[in-house]
């Protein structure tokens, strides 16, 4: 692959897996954005203070090999806790805030010029890939499922990953994010103009991955 790649959309779209799976397919590096934001929170709830203080001083390492995405902060691997339920239910609050965004909008801008010289491409996935952080993308896709079918896959993910799961609280957690995610002031997500939307509601992986390649080659 040549160029970036922004796969936007919201919770549960099965867009983490994809966006691996594809950037393994293209040889081309990965970016989880929505990590970041994670490790950011994780940050804010172990030490307190301002979320953008903690932005600006908190050392957050992105691996971008697709096959092994691990997260430091500060050095240490936190890949599985941001995962978890306190960050989960406090990282949209974080990701709201306007110097936050701008701290690690320039972050991940400075890590996707860098695997383009280094490797000559990347996935990113987010909510603001195609509007905001890589806007001149060279493919960018919207991913949407239905809210149940979403709540259904990161429960699946969940049991998967060994933690406790239960369908309605999911939806209700999947259901509460969008709503914050989408009404926020800066930079809600939202499908750029020129994003193409792909709705997994019906697919499997191997159906989303073949819908993507379709759209590289295309
Ligand atoms: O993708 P993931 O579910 O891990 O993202 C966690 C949260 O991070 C989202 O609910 C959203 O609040 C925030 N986020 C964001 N902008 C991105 C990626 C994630 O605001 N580009």
């Amino acid at each position: 692959l040549r160029g970036v790649i922004a796969l936007d959309g919201p919770a549960g779209t099965g867009k983490s897996t994809v966006a691996r799976r594809l950037a393994s397919t293209l040889r081309a590096a990965y970016l989880d954005t929505g990590a970041m934001y994670r490790a950011v929170t994780l940050a804010v709830l172990r030490g307190g203070g301002d979320p953008a203080e903690v932005a600006k001083s908190s050392g957050v390492q992105m691996g971008t090999n697709p096959e092994d995405p691990t997260v430091l902060l500060d050095g240490a691997d936190v890949s599985a806790e941001i995962r978890g339920p306190e960050v989960t239910l406090a990282v949209s609050e974080v990701s709201a805030v306007a110097e936050v965004r701008r701290i690690l909008v320039d972050q991940q801008r400075a890590i996707i010029a860098a695997a383009v010289s280094a490797q000559g491409g990347i996935v990113v996935e987010g909510r603001d890939i195609g509007t905001a952080v890589a806007p001149d993308a060279d493919l960018k896709v919207y991913l949407t499922a239905s809210a149940d079918a979403r709540a259904q896959r990161r429960t699946r993910q969940d049991e998967a990953a060994g933690r406790a799961a239960n369908l309605e609280e999911t939806l209700a957690d999947v259901r509460r994010r969008d709503d914050y995610d989408s009404s926020r002031a800066v930079s809600p997500m939202r499908k750029a103009d020129d994003a193409i939307e792909l709705d997994t509601t019906d697919l499997d992986l191997a159906g989303v991955l073949t819908s993507l390649l379709d759209l590289v080659d295309g």
